[in-house]
C-alpha cells in the first residue's frame, strides 16, 4: 500500500453512491471545495433491484447524468402491478415512465457527472473512523488505512452501517428501522408486454414482497424484500426465502437461467431513528435512514437527501460558524417533511397491506376496487408520480 492520502477540503463526502454523488455535484456547482471518497473502484456492483422512479429520473437529469443512462442499457417501466396470492392484480400506469438501469451503469454515470462538476474524487480508499475536532474546534478528521483527511464538514453517504453511526455513538439498528433484501439476475424469462414491474405480496413474505422487473438486454432482476422484524420471526435464511419465491412462481419464471449468484444486503428504513446530523456532520441516503419501508426504494431518497444536505452544508459554510444547532434543526425539519413523515405513512400502509393479505381481502372485488382506486391515483406516494 502507498502512503496515506493526506489533505483537507471544505467538505468531505464518504461514499460515491447516488447520495454522495448528488451531494458532491450540488456542492461543487456552488463553488465549494469538496472531496468524495469511496472504498470501491468503479464500476462496482451494488445489490439492488435497479428500479428508478420517474421522480428519481428528474433528479438524475438535474445532476447531468440522464443522457449517459438513456444511451446505455435500460428498460422503461410504464406500469406497476401488485400481484396477490390468488393471481389477482391491482395496477397503475405511469404517464412518465420509470426505468430499470443496472447499478453498474447508473453509478458510473453519476460518478462521471460528479467528476464533471469539478469535485475531487478518490476511489479505492476506505474511511474507517471520523474524529470530531476537539472542544471548540471546527470539523472532522477522517482516517483510514490509506487516508488522513480534514474537513470543515462531513457528509456520510456510505450506506448501511455508516461510520457516522459509530461517530454518533450508535449501534446498528434492528426491527422496524431495518429491512433485508436478496436479488438475483436471470435470463430466459419472458417480459410482460408494455414494461410492467410486478410486486408479489404473499403470505410467505410478511411485511415485504417479491419482485420481477422488466428485462434489460434480456436479463431480469428478481428479488425478495422484507422488514427485519418480520424476517427475524420467520427464522429463514434470506436466500432460502428467494428460493421459495422462485419455486412458487415457477410458471412465471419458466426458462429462467441464473446470471451470477444471489446477493443480499440490508436497507435502513425511514424515519431516521437518531437524526440526520450533528455538529458539522450530515447523514444522507441509506446512511441517513431514508429508504421507503413499503417499497424498499432508496435511490430517489438518496438523491433528494444528498441535494438537501449539500444545500445545508453550503449555508453552514457561508455562515462562517459551521453547522450549528439552528441550521441542524432546520435541516432535520426539512428532511422530516420530505422523507421522514412520508416514511411513517408508508410504514402504516405496509401494515395495512399485511392486514389485506393476512385476511385474504384480495379475494373481495370490493376490497380490490378500493385498493385500485388508491394505488391507481398514486395516493400516499412521494417518490413517483402517475402523471
Ligand atoms: C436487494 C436490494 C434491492 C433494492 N432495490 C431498489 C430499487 O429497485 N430501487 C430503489 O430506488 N432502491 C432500491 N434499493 C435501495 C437502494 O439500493 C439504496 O437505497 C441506494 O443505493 C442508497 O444509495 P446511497 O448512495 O445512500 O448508498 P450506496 O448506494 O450503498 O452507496 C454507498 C457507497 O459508499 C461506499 N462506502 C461504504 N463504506 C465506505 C467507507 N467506509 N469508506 C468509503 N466508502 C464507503 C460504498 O462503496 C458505496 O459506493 C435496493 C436495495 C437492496 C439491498
Amino acid at each position: 500500500m502507498g502512503a496515506a492520502l493526506r489533505g483537507r477540503s471544505q467538505v468531505l463526502i464518504v461514499g460515491a453512491g447516488p447520495a454522495g454523488c448528488a451531494a458532491g455535484i450540488t456542492l461543487a456547482r456552488a463553488g465549494i471545495e469538496v472531496c468524495v471518497v469511496d472504498r470501491a473502484r468503479f464500476p462496482r456492483p451494488k445489490t439492488c433491484g435497479d428500479a428508478i422512479s420517474n421522480r428519481a429520473l428528474e433528479r438524475i437529469e438535474q445532476l447531468g447524468a440522464l443522457p449517459a443512462i438513456t444511451s446505455g442499457p435500460h428498460a422503461l417501466v410504464r406500469r406497476a402491478d401488485a400481484v396477490f396470492p390468488d393471481g389477482s392484480r391491482v395496477g397503475r400506469a405511469y404517464q412518465r415512465p420509470g426505468m430499470i438501469v443496472p447499478r453498474l451503469q447508473l453509478d458510473v454515470a453519476l460518478l462521471a457527472a460528479l467528476r464533471e462538476s469539478g469535485a475531487r474524487v478518490v476511489e479505492g480508499t476506505a474511511v474507517r473512523a471520523l474524529e470530531a475536532a476537539p472542544d471548540g474546534g471546527v470539523g472532522y478528521r477522517a482516517r483510514g488505512p490509506a487516508i488522513d483527511w480534514r474537513a470543515e464538514l462531513v457528509i456520510a453517504a456510505d450506506g448501511p452501517g455508516s461510520i457516522a453511526w459509530a461517530a454518533m455513538g450508535r449501534a446498528n439498528p434492528r426491527g422496524r428501522s431495518l429491512a433485508v433484501a436478496a436479488t438475483q439476475y436471470f435470463e430466459g424469462v419472458r417480459d410482460l408486454p408494455g414494461g410492467v414491474s410486478e410486486h408479489f405480496f404473499e403470505h410467505e413474505l410478511p411485511c415485504g414482497y417479491g419482485w420481477v422487473f422488466p428485462s434489460v438486454d434480456g436479463v431480469v432482476n428478481v428479488g425478495v424484500y422484507q422488514r427485519a422484524d418480520a424476517y427475524q420471526k420467520t427464522d429463514d435464511h434470506l436466500r432460502k426465502l428467494l428460493k421459495g419465491f422462485l419455486a412458487r412462481h415457477e410458471s412465471r419464471l419458466e426458462g429462467a437461467r441464473p446470471v451470477g449468484p444471489a446477493r443480499s444486503w440490508s436497507l435502513p428504513l425511514g424515519p431516521a431513528p437518531w437524526g440526520v446530523g450533528g455538529r458539522d456532520l450530515l447523514l444522507v441516503g441509506d446512511a441517513g435512514f431514508s429508504v421507503d419501508p413499503l417499497s424498499g426504494e432508496g435511490i430517489w431518497q438518496a438523491l433528494e437527501t444528498g441535494i438537501m444536505a449539500a444545500e445545508t452544508a453550503r449555508d453552514a459554510l457561508r455562515s462562517g460558524s459551521g453547522l450549528g444547532p439552528r441550521l441542524q434543526r432546520a435541516h432535520a425539519r426539512r428532511c422530516a417533511r420530505k422523507i421522514g413523515m412520508h416514511c411513517r405513512v408508508r410504514a402504516a400502509v405496509q401494515d395495512g397491506m399485511q392486514w389485506f393479505v393476512d385476511r385474504r381481502l384480495y379475494r373481495s372485488s370490493w376490497a380490490r376496487a378500493g385498493l385500485q382506486w388508491a394505488y391507481g391515483r398514486g395516493a400516499l406516494e412521494q417518490s413517483k408520480s402517475v402523471r
